[in-house]
C-alpha cells in the first residue's frame, strides 16, 4: 500500500517556505479545476499573532497553484459570529492578497445553505454548508497550526469548520451525548470526525510559520516555527503537524476519530515524511490551561461546557466593557458570570451568556444569543438596569 506523503519545510520567509514545500509536493495537473482556498481568516487579527493564515502562505500557495496549471481560484471563508468578513478580510491581509494576486475573496456566509448527508452519521445526520461550496472541485485547507482549548489542536481538518453554513459552525458546540455512541469523546471531537466525512479538503498546506500555543485559539501565545506542511491526505498531514507540536496524533481525539472512519492515516510510521528527519524540527508547544482563567480577578467566571465562540466573546466583552461593570457586581463586589450548556447552578444576579444558559436564566441577568456579541451583551445590560 502506498504511503500518504506529507512535506515538512522550514525557513525564515513564510513565502519562500511554502513555496519550498509545495515545490516538493507532486501535484496534480490542475487545469480546469475550480479551485477554493480556505484559510483561517475568520477573526480579526493581524498576520504573524498566529490568530489567522499568514497572507504570504495564501500567495505562495496561488502561485504553485497557477504553475501547476490552476486558472479558476477563489478565497472563502465564514466568519466566527459577530465578526463581520469585511473587516476580517482586510485585516488578516487577504484582501491585499486577493488584489495583488488578482483572485476573487468571497465571504461564504453570504450565499443560502445546502444540506449534505453524512454517510454513517452517529451524532449528526447532515449538515449545512455554503451553498457556495458546489462552486468547487478542488479545496485547500490552508489553517494556523495551533492548540486549541477545546479540541488540543486546530489544524487542516478543524479549518474546514468555517464552510459550515452560519450559526451551523456553533452547532457542533450543542451536540449533545449519547455516551454509547461517543464512548467517552467529546461531542465536539466527534462531530468534527462526522464533518470531515463530507468535507474534506484535497490539499492541506499548514501554516506554522506562526502558530499558537496555549489558549488557543485566540488567546494563545503566538509560537514561531518557521514550518509549512503540505500533503493531499489531509489527516496525515494533521497528523504530522501534531507531532511537531509536541503531541502524539493518537492523542488528538478528533484526528484518532477520523482515522477509525477511515478518513486517514495518522500512524506515524505509515506515513512517508520528508525529510525523514523531520523531528529535529520538533518543538513542544504549551497546552491549553485546563481551567480557563480570567485575568480579571474582580470576575468570577462559572463555565461549564461553554465553547470556544463563547469564551472569546466572554474575553473579548471584559476587555472592552470591564471598567463599566461596577452596577452588576454582587456582595462579595464581584462580577458573576455564567457560561456554557452543563451550567446549572449559580448564585443569583450571575450575568449569564448565551443561549445554553438560558435553563437557569431565572438565577440572574440572562443574555441571548450564540454567542452574543460583547456590544449586544453590555446594550442589554444596561436596558435592564434603565428599565429596573
Ligand atoms: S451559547 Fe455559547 S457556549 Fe452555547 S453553543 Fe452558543 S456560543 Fe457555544
Amino acid at each position: 500500500m502506498v504511503k500518504p506523503l506529507v512535506i515538512v519545510a522550514k525557513g525564515d520567509d513564510p513565502y519562500n517556505t511554502t513555496k519550498m514545500a509545495l515545490k516538493r509536493f507532486p501535484l496534480p495537473d490542475l487545469k480546469g479545476k475550480r479551485i477554493l482556498i480556505k484559510p483561517n481568516a475568520a477573526r480579526l487579527a493581524s498576520p504573524g499573532e498566529g490568530i489567522t493564515t499568514h497572507p504570504s502562505v495564501v500567495s505562495a500557495t496561488i502561485d504553485c497553484l497557477r504553475e501547476n496549471g490552476a486558472k479558476d481560484i477563489v478565497i472563502g471563508e465564514g466568519c466566527i459570529f459577530g465578526v463581520d468578513a469585511r473587516d476580517a478580510f482586510r485585516m488578516t491581509g487577504m484582501e491585499e492578497i486577493s488584489e495583488k494576486k488578482n483572485v476573487k475573496l468571497i465571504d461564504m456566509d453570504r450565499f443560502g445553505p445546502a444540506e449534505r448527508a453524512i454517510p454513517n452519521g452517529k451524532l449528526l445526520k447532515k449538515v449545512k454548508v455554503s451553498s457556495m461550496l458546489k462552486d468547487f472541485d478542488w479545496i485547500v485547507s490552508i489553517p494556523v497550526m495551533k492548540t486549541h482549548m477545546h479540541t488540543r489542536v486546530s489544524l487542516s481538518i478543524k479549518n474546514m469548520k468555517g464552510l459550515l453554513w452560519r450559526r451551523e459552525k456553533a452547532k457542533l458546540h450543542h451536540l449533545r451525548s449519547n455516551k454509547k455512541i461517543t464512548r467517552g469523546y467529546k461531542e465536539l471531537d466527534f462531530g468534527i470526525a462526522e464533518m470531515a466525512a463530507v468535507l474534506m479538503p484535497d490539499l492541506a498546506v499548514i501554516d506554522g510559520t506562526v502558530g499558537m500555543e496555549g489558549m488557543g485559539p485566540a488567546y494563545g501565545k503566538p509560537k514561531k516555527m518557521g514550518i509549512v506542511l503540505v500533503s493531499d491526505s489531509p489527516v496525515s498531514a494533521d497528523a504530522v503537524a501534531s507531532r511537531l507540536m509536541g503531541f502524539a496524533p493518537e492523542e488528538i481525539p478528533y484526528l484518532q476519530l477520523s482515522a477509525e472512519k477511515g478518513l486517514g492515516e495518522i500512524q506515524l510510521q505509515n506515513i512517508s515524511v520528508e525529510p525523514q528527519d523531520y523531528l529535529k524540527w520538533e518543538d513542544p508547544f504549551d497546552l491549553p490551561p485546563s481551567k480557563f482563567s480570567i485575568p480579571f480577578p474582580d470576575v468570577v467566571v462559572y463555565d461549564e461546557g461553554s465553547c470556544s465562540a463563547c469564551l472569546s466573546t466572554l474575553l473579548l466583552f471584559l476587555q472592552k466593557y470591564h471598567q463599566q461593570l461596577d452596577d452588576y457586581r454582587l456582595a462579595d463586589k464581584k462580577v458573576h458570570i455564567g457560561i456554557g450548556k452543563y451550567l446549572d447552578s449559580c448564585p443569583e444576579g450571575t450575568i449569564l451568556i448565551g443561549n445554553c444558559t438560558s435553563n437557569i436564566k431565572n438565577r440572574g441577568i440572562f443574555i441571548k444569543g450564540c454567542p452574543p456579541i460583547s456590544s449586544e451583551i453590555m446594550r442589554t445590560l444596561v436596558l435592564i438596569k434603565e428599565r429596573g
